[in-house]
């Protein structure tokens, strides 16, 4: 018996062939959402059957809840996955798919709920003992002096934060006393009017953070996981651009402290899903930041140093399995590193979209391309740039690292701009060869 018949994959690119190959492998039928744009692309054709669900436009077709519901009615579908972006942390589309009698493979709208709003999210993270960053613990006082006396507390340079913020959105950075009250109350103000919801808080400002971030899974019954840790430094305008697992120069003793306090939160929210905990790190402490609801982009890293399938435990929980997987059955194997392919100008970063007229994909052990792409597609200027992922796992960081090299070399994307050339030149840089640099390391270089 398969755990569903029939699951709707309620997004497109790579992920939707991603969702599609797992669902195979489970002996699940699927239905592929589109909008227009999508119509001719190979993946809808390899799904069981396809829907079109309005124009080219995200907010028309991938975004609207009403059109993704109606597909899933029409087709006679159990099951919806959202994927990553578009509708997957929202949390009125999780209770709608429900409430619509559908299985939403997801948390519980609550629980994304909980912890979409940061002030709630940090609270919850506080009571299972997850390390948080110094800061006003609930929201930033109204009173001028209260809040200069808290400010003081924290220490400059802070942060200020909208609670409802996401994207990188809704934050600001103070350096210094006598900026305190404007800089709170603009943010205040453009809280309000982004995301209907002008409360803000405080944290400190970290200066060299890294970012690494822990996977989970968890069933919503009693038992959760953690699968260790990525680390995402790689970034430019908040952009992870290459990701790696584990992270280097974290020990084993760190890892399973800090991941055992995600599976506490998990089993104090009752989280069910695939997550993530994503930290700053810093002279060695973690410092939480916020929880993703969803399958990341860079889940393939994990999987490739852990063997596990996220997208086939993900669904295994959706179906309501309880989890198969234990702790201890977790065990790290060599080192993976993902590049994430853009299309656009490597050095401008300008979008580039267009038909590709000759691809070849990279292959070889340890070698894995996770893309939806392939010569004569037509990479639509509607969506984000990312066209695929060349991800390789070597026993250690070194080969993980000159198997990218050789991959990159591989790769051939013609007709359109990608930014490969980026990645073949940050692959052998010598930070991050080095491995371990902060956030700002990358566009650091760019700007050089
Ligand atoms: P969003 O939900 O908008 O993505 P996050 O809280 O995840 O916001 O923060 C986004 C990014 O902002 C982080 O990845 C980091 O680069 C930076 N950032 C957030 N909080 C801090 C902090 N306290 N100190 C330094 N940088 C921070």
């Amino acid at each position: 018996m398969a755990l569903f018949e029939k699951l709707v994959i309620a997004n497109r690119g790579e992920i939707a062939l991603r969702i599609l190959r797992a669902c195979r492998q489970l002996g699940i039928q699927t239905v592929a959402l589109h909008s227009s744009a999508d119509r001719d692309a190979k993946y809808v054709r390899l799904a069981d059957e396809s829907v079109c669900i309005g124009p080219a436009a995200a907010t028309s077709s991938y975004l609207n809840i009403a059109s993704v519901i109606a597909a899933a009615e029409v087709t006679g579908a159990n099951a919806i996955h959202p994927g990553y972006g578009f509708l997957s942390e929202n949390a009125d589309f999780a209770e709608r798919v429900e409430q619509s009698g559908f299985v939403f493979v997801g948390p519980r709208a609550d629980t994304i709920r909980t912890l979409g709003d940061k002030i709630s999210a940090i609270s919850a993270m506080k009571s299972a003992g997850v390390p948080c960053v110094p800061g006003s613990d609930g929201p930033a006082p109204e009173d001028e002096k209260s809040l200069i006396e808290m400010g003081r507390r924290i220490g400059f340079p802070l942060m200020i934060k909208a609670s409802g913020g996401g994207g990188g959105k809704g934050m600001r950075v103070c350096r210094a006393e006598a900026d305190l009250v404007e800089a709170v109350s603009l943010t205040r103000q453009e809280a309000g009017a982004a995301f209907n919801n002008d409360v803000v808080y405080m944290e400190r400002f970290l200066e060299k953070p890294r970012h690494v971030e822990f996977q989970v899974l968890a069933d919503g019954q009693g038992r959760a996981i953690h699968l260790g840790e990525r680390d995402c430094s790689m970034q430019r305008r908040h952009q992870k651009v290459i990701e790696e697992a584990p992270a280097p120069g974290i020990s084993e003793e760190k890892r399973q402290e800090i991941g055992g306090r995600c599976v506490e939160a998990c089993l104090q929210l009752g989280y069910r899903g695939a997550g993530t905990f994503e930290f700053l790190y810093e002279d060695g402490d973690f410092f939480f930041i916020e929880v993703n609801t969803r399958i990341q982009v860079e889940h393939p890293v994990t999987e490739m140093i852990t063997g596990v399938d996220l997208l086939q435990e993900q669904i295994r929980i959706a179906a309501g399995e309880s989890l198969r997987l234990k702790q201890e059955e977790i065990t790290i194997t060599g080192h993976a590193v993902e590049c994430r392919v853009n299309a656009e100008d490597p050095v401008t970063f300008a979008p580039s979209p267009g038909k590709i007229t000759n691809y070849h994909m990279a292959g070889g052990p340890g070698v894995r391309v996770d893309s939806h792409v392939y010569s004569q597609y037509v990479v639509p200027p509607y969506y984000d740039s990312m066209i695929g992922k060349v991800i390789t796992h070597g026993v250690d960081r070194s080969e993980a690292l000159t198997r990218m090299y050789g991959a990159l070399q591989e790769m051939v994307v013609d007709g359109i701009k990608t930014n490969l050339p980026l990645h073949r030149e940050l692959i052998s840089d010598p930070g991050f060869v080095a491995g371990g640099m902060d956030i700002h390391y990358l566009e650091k270089k760019l700007e050089s």
